[in-house]
């Protein structure tokens, strides 16, 4: 069975529409301040940042890593796996 993860932060389920209904822990707005995002790449062995390239081999450490590039100003988000 296929697992869906969280593109904000990396949370997996065998749903999309249990992810999807799942409080994010990372969200853009804020923690728990909307649902988790299905990140669309597919399980991957690294995961790329697509604003500053940082390399991770899990989304949860990519998405939590505070981004050089992010478009708001350098570390004023977090990284964002590319698909
Ligand atoms: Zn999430
Ligand atoms: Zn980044």
């Amino acid at each position: 069975m296929a697992d869906f993860f969280c593109k904000n932060c990396g949370f997996k389920a065998t749903s999309v529409a249990f992810l999807t209904g799942h409080p994010c822990s990372n969200h853009s707005l804020g923690p728990n301040k909307g649902k988790c995002e299905l990140y669309e790449g597919g399980q991957k062995k690294q995961y790329t940042c697509k604003y500053c390239g940082f390399k991770s081999a899990s989304i949860a450490g990519l998405a939590y890593h505070p981004c050089t590039r992010h478009p708001k100003g350098a570390n004023k988000g977090k990284c964002s796996p590319a698909l």
